[in-house]
């Protein structure tokens, strides 16, 4: 079947691990910090006859992610024993909130250039991490190959939310623009790290193709493996394109579960899953179910700020959308508003913030003095700006020391030096005059090298344009 549009159908499975002090079900201390295996004790250990303690921080941050993502609360969730054998499993199951989960049906306005896509949450539900396990000597990291595993117990027990979009993601850039949003409003609540690189934040997809404007859902596959938004949108690219291959040239897609390598770009097939549904899943006689009161469920939903979503749609008119969602998904905005509540302009201060202060602590920045550095930034020299915008987020930060430098901008001290660029360059100045305008910048930064960044920008670019149309 051949000569029509494919539509990419995704859906997501992302695990969150929650930064509660202690484990799921025992008073262990979680997180990273101690040597291996020596934040264990006889419950996550699963020795017979220890019994789990539900840990209260965790059923509350799951109920407030869950209200975050516009879920229904359920009265009554229960916990079940999911069964399987496996190393970093010592008690033969997982304990994971089954068939009644505390958060359902919920829903993610995703901001795009052509609206709102809307990405349906089927549920979200708590459970319980496995332990680390580490495959040593193959030449892959997984097990086959492998000369010996080791497991690690302190990651098994810590609280882990999984939440499960509906497949409602039509391109990698929707999964990349949603996981981001995700990301930002489980930082916000405070709940997580949400970081890939450290696995505190996973993401699996779900890929399937299908006839555009069709409304099937074809057999899909399942992509895991992946340790950044960055490849996860590359594997999601990857498995549609090789779907559609397989159904033009007349094949059929197998369900199956694959790793993606972004080193090399491919796939590879994991074995596969015989009978992988058969979990024996029955409710865990020795935890109550998590019956929420009312008054608990209404003041977490008042503790929930507003989401980054909302946030994007409302700062947008005031810049545009790229340099909005920058800011939000880099949890920057805050500071952008102030900054330009204290009179710096709206574009300068969102790029001088997204460009030059991304990672920075922006709680400890002082608008004000922001401001002033962003009203000089063409004004002072560059070495200077660099200097202060690094200094920024220091406590008792003053902008006045950089603010009294002037940058060079007397013509009669830099034509000399444009004069001498121009020359040193005749290849650019011919392409420039032939119309590659592009070129200003490379012609600016030339002469701003040679002055050690001490010129004014904006005096050098004036006196460049003006040498190259004489
Ligand atoms: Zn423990």
């Amino acid at each position: 079947m051949t000569g029509h549009e494919w539509q990419p159908v995704v859906g997501l499975e992302i695990h969150v691990q929650l930064k509660t002090r202690t484990k799921m079900f025992c008073r262990c201390a979680n997180g990273y910090g101690g040597g291996e295996n020596t934040q264990t004790c006889p419950v996550c250990l699963g020795f017979p006859g220890a019994l789990p303690v539900m840990n209260r921080q965790a059923v509350e941050w799951t109920i407030k992610l869950g209200l975050a993502l516009d879920c229904e609360i359920a009265p009554r969730a229960v916990f079940a024993r999911k069964n399987y054998f496996y190393p970093d499993l010592p008690k033969g199951y997982q304990i994971s909130q089954y068939d009644l989960p505390s958060c359902t049906n919920g829903k993610v306005l995703v901001p795009t250039p052509d609206g709102d896509h809307e990405i349906g949450i089927v549920r979200a539900h708590l459970e319980e991490d496995a332990a680390k396990t580490t495959h040593v000597g193959g030449r892959t990291g997984r097990i086959g190959g492998a000369d010996y595993s080791l497991v690690d117990f302190n990651r098994g027990g810590t609280p882990l939310v999984e939440i499960v979009t509906g497949p409602d993601v039509h391109s990698s850039e929707d999964a990349r623009r949603f996981l981001q949003l995700l990301r930002q409003t489980i930082v916000e609540l405070g709940i997580s790290d949400a970081e890939m690189e450290k696995g505190t934040l996973r993401v699996d997809a779900n890929v399937s193709v299908r006839p555009a404007g069709s409304s099937e859902l074809r057999t899909r596959c399942e992509l895991k493996n992946m340790n950044s938004f960055r490849f996860v949108a590359q594997g999601i690219d990857a498995e549609v394109k090789r779907q559609i291959a397989l159904y033009e040239a007349g094949e059929e897609v197998v369900q199956e579960t694959y790793d993606f390598d972004a080193g090399s770009g491919t796939l590879t097939a994991r074995r596969s899953k015989e009978e992988a549904d058969d979990y024996r899943y029955f409710p865990e006689p020795d935890l109550v179910p998590v019956e929420p009161p009312a008054e608990l469920v209404e003041r977490l939903r008042a503790e929930v700020p507003e989401s980054p979503a909302r946030r994007i749609r409302r700062i947008e008119g005031e810049l545009d959308l790229d340099r909005a969602v920058v800011l939000v998904t880099g949890g920057l905005d805050g500071l952008w508003q102030e900054t330009v509540e204290a009179g710096a302009e709206r574009v300068a201060a969102a790029n001088v913030i997204a460009n030059r202060l991304a990672g920075a602590d922006a709680a400890a920045v002082e608008p004000a003095e922001l401001a002033k550095l962003v009203e000089a930034r063409d004004r002072i020299p560059r070495t200077a700006l660099d200097e202060a915008l690094g200094k920024v987020a220091e406590p008792g930060f003053s902008a006045a020391p950089y603010l009294e430098q002037e940058a060079v901008s007397d013509s009669a001290e830099l034509e000399p030096i444009v004069a001498r660029i121009l020359e040193a360059n005749p290849g650019q100045v011919a392409a420039y005059r032939g119309g590659k305008e592009g070129l200003l910048g490379f012609f600016v930064g030339q002469v701003m090298k040679e002055t050690g960044g001490k010129a004014n920008a904006r005096a050098v670019s004036e006196l460049v344009r003006e040498k190259l149309q004489a």
